[in-house]
């Protein structure tokens, strides 16, 4: 029997609401299959921990995620509380302790749910897009000065790095070489900026030398927003900078339906450090404690830490299971123009895992 060690990180918002459904659902496939078990450790940081402490996290924190197999988050971001203070010192700070570098997002059109693509067909639309999640515009360099003076300066320093290039790079193209397709597009802005993305075009096409049988195309990430929506087939596997990828990764999840299914997973692929999984949404102030939540997002999100953990028979439960709910318009919540409470997801998804 195994037994994996799983931190559960609510955080804010609906965080707090979806995460203990997916333990719930966990639970209930670990019944199912007698091979696996979860020890879960549940840790109270976000916003409440800041009012109380005056920081997201204690300064320590990190070690008490170290030595777990994954690590499931639900949101961080908080009415009372600066955005850039509850991102950097909670969600970014675990992504970077644990140089969690790639930040993998699949989006697919799952059965029973509409997307607004007027001319797309579910099997038209199966996308991976990988995100460089350690540098480039995020790698928080910068500064600012004479605050509030009419000679205030503030700037933000997009870092590229061949290290930090060249490994998401390869992962991207290992993902692609994985999938029935095996298509990546490079996505780019080197017309403009003419530095860091002429470094990045360079160093996809070295790294495609080593991936023979990969197909590639580079698209200019303004293009790339137009393509995904007009000729949305014509896409596989993408990977994008940090930004851009944060921008095209919310396009996707909305081509898709809702904002409330789509997963991530914030991946250490050399498996040094635990790996972390959440939805892609975040705190939804407006729905936050009417129980409006959509849980798929984070349902599936565990699907890809069975996948990461290797649990292939739970993936596929949990991941039919979830297509089997969606299926039925009587199971859509709000978001998706149904009626539907996250409670009666759940139930039904406890019960397809055990049928
Ligand atoms: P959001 O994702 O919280 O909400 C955007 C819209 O989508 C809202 O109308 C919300 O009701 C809806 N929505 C999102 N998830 C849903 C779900 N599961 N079910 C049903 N509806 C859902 O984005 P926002 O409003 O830009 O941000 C709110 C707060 O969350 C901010 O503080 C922001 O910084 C934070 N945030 C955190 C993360 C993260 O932790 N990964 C990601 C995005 C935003
Ligand atoms: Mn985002």
């Amino acid at each position: 029997m195994k037994k994996y060690q799983i931190a559960l990180i609510p955080g804010d918002g609906i965080g707090k609401e979806v995460i203990p459904e997916c333990a719930r659902v966990l639970k209930t496939l670990a019944k199912c299959y007698s091979k696996i078990s979860f020890d879960f450790q549940e840790f109270d940081w976000g916003g409440d921990y800041y009012r109380q402490h005056g920081v997201m996290m204690p300064e320590d924190g990190l070690d008490a995620l170290r030595n777990k197999d994954a690590i499931l988050f639900g949101s961080a971001g908080d009415p009372d509380i600066p955005d850039h203070i509850t991102l950097w010192g909670l969600r970014l700070k675990i992504c970077q302790g644990f140089d969690q570098y790639a930040n993998v997002r699949p989006t697919r059109i799952l059965p029973g749910i509409k997307s607004p693509l007027r001319q797309c067909e579910p099997h038209q639309l199966d996308w991976v897009i990988v995100r460089e999640n350690s540098e480039g515009e995020y790698s928080g360099v910068g500064g600012r000065a004479h605050q509030g003076h009419p000679t205030e300066v503030a700037t933000d320093m997009s870092i590229l790095t061949r290290v930090g290039v060249e490994r998401v790079q390869r992962f991207a193209f290992n993902l692609a070489q994985s999938r029935p397709r095996k298509h990546l597009t490079v996505i780019t802005k080197s017309n403009a900026q003419r530095h860091g993305m002429v470094m990045w075009d360079e160093i996809a096409v070295q790294i495609a030398k080593e991936f023979p049988d990969v197909t590639w195309d580079k698209e200019l990430v303004d293009a790339a927003t137009a393509r995904m929506i007009n000729r949305p087939e014509s896409i596989d596997t993408v990977v994008a900078t940090n930004l851009h990828g944060d921008i095209l990764t919310d396009l996707a999840a909305a081509l898709a339906g809702s904002l409330g299914i789509a997963p991530t997973g914030n991946i250490d692929p050399e498996r040094r450090y635990p790996s972390m999984f959440e939805p892609i949404h975040g705190s939804a102030f407006d729905i936050m404690g009417k129980g409006l939540a959509n849980p798929i997002g984070t349902f599936w999100s565990a699907v890809m830490m069975l996948e990461h953990l290797g649990e292939k028979d739970a993936t596929k439960c949990l991941m039919t299971a979830i297509e089997k709910v969606t299926t039925n318009p009587a199971l859509h919540t709000r978001d998706l123009g149904g009626t539907a409470m996250m409670k009666d997801v759940t139930e039904a998804i406890i019960k397809e895992i055990h049928l």
